[in-house]
């Protein structure tokens, strides 16, 4: 039996983080470049890496969504592709797991 309400917090608080980190992402990826600046071409590589990681975050925020929603539908704990138990300690390492481990390793 799945702890959801420990999930649940877990989630939320994961949820804040990502949303916080996507703030402060969104706002360095809003500093405009210094055309003069002899760093620039470092600024661009990091504007790149700043892009990979904004949409790493939102990838997590909308996974952490979804997790959420599974638990306010009962199914959460639940493989959304077969329907088996994802598993306590999956779901202890990754709580917004939506694969158990056997759809996961399949997909990798
Ligand atoms: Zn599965």
């Amino acid at each position: 039996m799945i702890d959801t309400t420990s999930a649940r917090s877990r989630l939320e608080r994961q949820l804040a983080e990502l949303e916080a980190r996507q703030a402060h992402l969104a706002s360095d990826l809003a500093e405009p470049l210094d055309p003069d600046s002899s760093e620039r071409a470092i600024e661009v590589e990091d504007e790149a890496s700043l892009e990979a990681q904004a949409n790493l975050v939102a990838n997590e925020i909308a996974s952490t969504r979804r997790a959420l929603d599974r638990i306010a539908d009962g199914t959460y704990g639940e493989c959304v592709r077969c329907g088996a138990e994802i598993g306590a300690g999956r779901l202890e390492a990754r709580p917004e797991a939506a694969l158990c481990i056997g759809c996961a390793s399949r997909d990798a």
